[in-house]
């Protein structure tokens, strides 16, 4: 059984109790491998070898920074392979998307933030007559970052890298439900040079180890992606404290579908952004709006399609979907699927989970679920699900589906099929989202900014937006 370690001060170590948590394969359902169960004192002390590393690597020039980040970002693109089985196997998406999203995505994170802290200019402000206001952008310190289970390494690099490329030191945790790669991380980050304290990865629960790092007081800023109930305990202590917190939560997010759109664009992507990662994106599209005219056509094409997307284990090369994490959270999606009946949903495909043979018989597999029936404001329609079930509603007008789609507490992202330009821009400018797509999903250039509005976060990732919360500004007036 591998035992994954706790990344401090440079050290590959055990938890201090050395007690552990077991980790499941979900394609399976079996324990493969042991988590540090850490707890307070672990945090401490990656907290007392990041505030030993801030000096000197708060010091230390941007672009030898930036090399040593994109030393790591090379390493793990030359594991690219043994990065995406381990990715799969610790959360169960097909290795397919593993290799050609999750990985090189973590890749692409890592050598941004190492290019852009090059690029990173403060502004300045001359009075006239009287002098000049400089403003300085220092790193803040020790900082906190939390991820969560669905892109493992991905989310975990986007807040990693911002953290230290603007010259902070971290303690980050990973989702206890997928540590695998982060623990990969670690021993690549040894191998790469990053020198010991800058980053420390502290494996194990949530209430223990993330609570830690929240009430700590020398960790000075949160950067926290997960559930929005779990951001809004964060928020509670983190708040009096003075912490500086970037929360991004959950969503219910809307598909606007026009008649007049491209309908086989629309319809293939919404197949995507249905049930890629098995509908664990919190960018994936839950409430599927499509205008009258269309209705009966795209959900017979769709129900059609998706009835033909195989759900398989991971490394089967043909599986569109994988397992979902984990047990409770099949059961969790599967008990939405039941409410969605019981509120008068229609289930036209899925539905029900499948039972694979021989070794992943015991794996958390759930078809892609498709419900249509259901009143836009009933609880189906207003609770995060984040697994393969999608409901689907017509709409008659762009009044009607905008009320509909912001009639959520989420506010995350969105996408509007349409080939009409002026609608496309007045109904983008109308939905309460952070992210809207036209005619296109998942979309990311990383420079721009990333993040909810209402309850799907506070603050925004991305681009100089992360810079700018891994940084304090400090202004300095010189009289003329
Ligand atoms: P979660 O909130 O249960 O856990 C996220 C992380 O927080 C984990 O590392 C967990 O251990 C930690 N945690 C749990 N309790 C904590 C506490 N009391 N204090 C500090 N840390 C704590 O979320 P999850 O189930 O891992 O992830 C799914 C959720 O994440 C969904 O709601 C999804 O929408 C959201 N998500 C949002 C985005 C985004 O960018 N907005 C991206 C991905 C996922």
């Amino acid at each position: 059984m591998k035992y994954i370690k706790n990344y401090i001060n440079g050290q590959l170590i055990a938890p201090v109790l050395d007690e552990h948590i077991e980790n499941i394969d979900p394609s399976r359902g079996k324990v493969y491998s042991m988590i540090p169960d850490s707890n307070q004192q672990d945090v401490e002390n990656a907290v007392i070898a990041a505030e030993a590393a801030f000096s000197a690597w708060s010091n230390t020039p941007k672009d030898e920074r930036a090399a040593i980040m994109i030393k790591i970002a090379d390493i793990i693109e030359s594991r690219l392979d043994q990065f995406a089985a381990a990715e799969s196997l610790d959360n169960g998406k097909p290795v397919s998307l593993a290799s050609h999203v999750d990985i090189p995505r973590a890749v692409s994170n890592l050598k941004f933030f190492a290019t852009a802290i090059q690029h990173y200019a403060s502004e300045s402000h001359n009075m006239e007559g009287q002098g000049i206001n400089y403003t300085l952008r220092k790193p803040i310190g020790i900082v906190g970052c939390i991820s969560p289970w669905n892109l493992p390494l991905y989310l975990f690099t986007w807040k990693i890298a911002p953290a230290i490329a603007a010259g902070n030191c971290v303690i980050a945790k990973p989702s206890e439900v997928t540590p695998m790669t982060a623990f990969m991380l670690s021993e690549v980050c040894a191998e790469a040079g990053l020198p010991k304290g800058v980053l420390n990865i502290v494996h194990g629960l949530g209430h223990k180890v993330g609570d830690a790092m929240t009430k700590h007081p020398k960790i000075k800023a949160i950067s926290f992606t997960g559930g929005t109930n779990t951001g809004a305990t964060i928020a509670k202590i983190a708040a009096p404290m003075f912490k500086k917190l970037s929360l991004e939560l959950g969503g219910k997010n809307p598909n606007i579908i026009f008649a007049d759109c491209d309908f086989d664009k629309a319809l293939s992507t919404t197949i995507r952004s249905s049930f890629a990662n098995q509908g664990q994106i919190c960018l994936c599209g839950s409430r599927i709006f499509i205008e009258r005219p269309i209705y009966e056509k795209f959900k017979a094409v769709f129900v059609a399609k998706v009835e033909k997307s195989k759900v398989s284990y991971p490394s089967d090369p043909e599986a569109k979907l994988g397992a979902v994490v984990s047990q409770p959270h099949m059961e969790k999606v599967l008990s939405y699927i039941e409410l969605a009946k019981e509120e008068g949903g229609t289930v036209l495909t899925g539905g029900h989970q499948v039972k694979l043979e021989g070794e992943y018989s015991e794996g958390y597999y759930i078809r892609p679920t498709i419900i249509e029936g259901l009143a836009y404001d009933c609880r189906t329609n207003q609770e995060e699900i984040f697994g393969p079930v999608v409901t689907i509603t017509p709409f008659d007008t762009e009044e009607e589906v905008l009320k509909m789609a912001n009639s959520t507490q989420y506010g995350l992202a969105s996408t509007v099929w349409t080939e009409n330009l002026r609608k496309a821009h007045r109904v983008a400018n109308e939905i309460d989202a952070g992210i809207v797509w036209v005619n296109s999903w998942l979309v990311r250039d990383l420079r721009t900014p990333f993040g909810g509005v209402k309850n799907s976060g506070v603050g925004r990732e991305g681009g100089f937006e992360a810079l700018r919360f891994f940084t304090e500004p400090k202004n300095v007036f010189i009289q003329n």
